[in-house]
This record gives structure tokens, C-alpha cells and sequence, in this order.
């Protein structure tokens, strides 16, 4: 993807593994100059290491330290970023966990750390690039929310509320920069088969199987081709939108 001899410059958070790691893989290969990020300096020699086995089958990924809950290494990330390359076009807000437990067990610190990496990180991370995105006239925002804000999810009270507040503020920035060549979207995926659900319980994931009208999980890749879709200079007339992948397990 280039503009003229300029790679088009794409940050996708989190994106070492799961549904990051196949949107950083998808956009390398349509010629973005893609980055990612590795949360803090313990996790550093790890993420070397992915970049490398990556490098190997010819996908070159840059990588920059950056923990999206926090504000400051937020902005050290943007500087570093913008320092290298000078510009960004396409900014995929992935980063997230889960902390599970129903309301009356969750501890305070589950719902802050989930509100704070789930939610906070979009406004963290976007706020650093906005000017940027404002003085280039052209950027794609892309937020990963998923099926459990549209739909709530039990013992999920903190990813269901950061997921969902994740929306509100699409709608609102999406307003907001419409008239600068911006586009901010949500994507919601449902169940996809990544870390974060294979980490579930197997009955329970056996469970959800069942209700999904597909009858499988999706794959990464299955998200990574809208983001892609949604990042192109010709979506341009989609913005504030949500774009569901869930295997019909809901529609609204
Ligand atoms: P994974 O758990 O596989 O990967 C999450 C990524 O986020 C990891 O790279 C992780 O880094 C990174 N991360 C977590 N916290 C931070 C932080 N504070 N700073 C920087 N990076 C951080 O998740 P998935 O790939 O499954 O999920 C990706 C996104 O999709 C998430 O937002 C998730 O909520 C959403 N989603 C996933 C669904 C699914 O079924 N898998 C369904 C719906 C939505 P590290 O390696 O350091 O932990």
C-alpha cells in the first residue's frame, strides 16, 4: 500500500499473537509498513523473537515498546513511531484481556485493569496520533470491541463495559474527524480461536460452540480481512460504523 514513494504506516497494538498478529501478517503482505507493539522490557526478547521467525517467511514487522494502559508509554510509542516513519495512516486499536469472574466476586482490580487496558487504551493510544491523522487529511481508526459489548456476557461485567463503552466513543470521534479524511470503526468479532478463548474452560467453550449457528470458532484471519477492508482509501464512506464476525451467534 503506498501514497506515491510512502508506504502507507499501519499500528496494529497487541499484535504478537491472536487476531493482532493475523492483522499485522495481512497488512505486511498488501505493502503497508506495519508496527506493533510489546508491552513492557520483560516481554522485549519475546517479541524479538516473533519478529524474527516472521522476518524468515519475508514479513517485516517494527516493533515499539508501548503498554496501552498507560498514558506515558503511550506517548514515548507515538514519538518513537512517528520519529521513524513521520507519518500514520492506519491505526488498529487491538491490545485487550480478560478478567473474568461474575459481579459479586469480581475483585476491584479485575475491573480496573480490564476498563484501563480494554477501554482507557483506545483513547491513550489514538490521542497520541490524532494530530497526525488531522494534519495528513487521511487516517483509519479501527477499534476491536467484540460480541460481548453488543451483547453482554455473564461474568464478563468489566470486558462487556470497557467493550461497549469502546463504541461510544467510535460514534463520537467518527463525528468528530469526519470532514479530515478519518474513518473510525468498530469490528466485533464473536468466538475466535486465539489465547484469550483457549483459555476458557473446554466444557464451557463446547458449550459456546453449540450456540454459534456456523457450529465452529472463527480464525483470526476471518478478522483480519475486514480490518484490512476497512483500512482501504476506498472505504472511505464508512465511518462509525460496526462491522459484526461473529458466525451468526448474534444480529442485531
Ligand atoms: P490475545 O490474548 O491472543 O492477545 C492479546 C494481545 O494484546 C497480546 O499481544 C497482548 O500482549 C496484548 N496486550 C494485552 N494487554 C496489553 C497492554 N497493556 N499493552 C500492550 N499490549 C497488550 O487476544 P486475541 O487476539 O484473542 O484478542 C485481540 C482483541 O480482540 C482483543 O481486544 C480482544 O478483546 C478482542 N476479541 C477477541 C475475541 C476472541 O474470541 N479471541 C472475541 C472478541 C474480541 P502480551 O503478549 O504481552 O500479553
Amino acid at each position: 500500500m503506498t501514497t506515491g514513494k510512502t508506504s502507507r504506516v499501519a499500528l496494529v497494538t497487541g499484535g504478537t499473537r491472536g487476531i493482532g498478529e493475523a492483522i499485522c501478517k495481512l497488512l505486511v503482505r498488501q505493502g503497508y509498513q506495519v508496527v506493533t507493539t510489546f508491552r513492557n522490557a520483560d516481554r522485549k526478547p519475546q517479541a524479538l523473537e516473533w519478529q524474527n521467525r516472521l522476518a524468515a517467511e519475508s514479513l517485516e514487522i517494527d516493533l515499539v515498546q508501548m503498554d496501552v494502559a498507560d498514558t506515558q508509554s503511550c506517548e514515548a510509542a507515538a514519538n518513537e513511531l512517528l520519529g521513524r516513519y513521520g507519518r500514520l495512516d492506519v491505526l488498529v486499536n487491538n491490545a485487550g484481556i480478560t478478567r473474568d469472574s461474575v459481579m459479586k466476586k469480581m475483585p476491584v482490580e479485575a475491573w480496573k485493569e480490564v476498563i484501563h487496558t480494554n477501554l482507557d487504551s483506545v483513547f491513550n493510544v489514538t490521542r497520541c496520533f490524532l494530530d497526525t491523522l488531522i494534519a495528513q487529511n487521511y487516517g483509519r481508526v479501527i477499534n476491536i470491541s467484540s460480541i460481548n459489548a453488543q451483547k453482554g456476557q455473564f461474568g464478563q461485567v468489566n470486558y462487556s463495559a470497557a467493550k461497549a463503552g469502546i463504541h461510544g466513543f467510535t460514534k463520537a470521534l467518527a463525528q468528530e474527524t469526519a470532514r479530515k479524511g478519518i474513518t473510525v470503526n468498530t469490528v466485533s468479532p464473536g468466538y475466535v480461536e486465539t489465547d484469550m478463548v483457549l483459555a476458557i474452560d473446554e466444557k464451557i467453550r463446547e458449550q459456546i460452540k453449540t450456540q454459534i449457528p456456523v457450529g465452529r470458532f472463527g480464525q483470526p484471519d476471518e478478522i483480519a480481512r475486514v480490518v484490512a477492508f476497512l483500512a482501504e482509501e476506498q472505504s472511505s464512506f464508512i465511518t462509525g460504523a460496526d462491522l459484526s464476525i461473529n458466525g451468526g451467534m448474534f444480529m442485531h
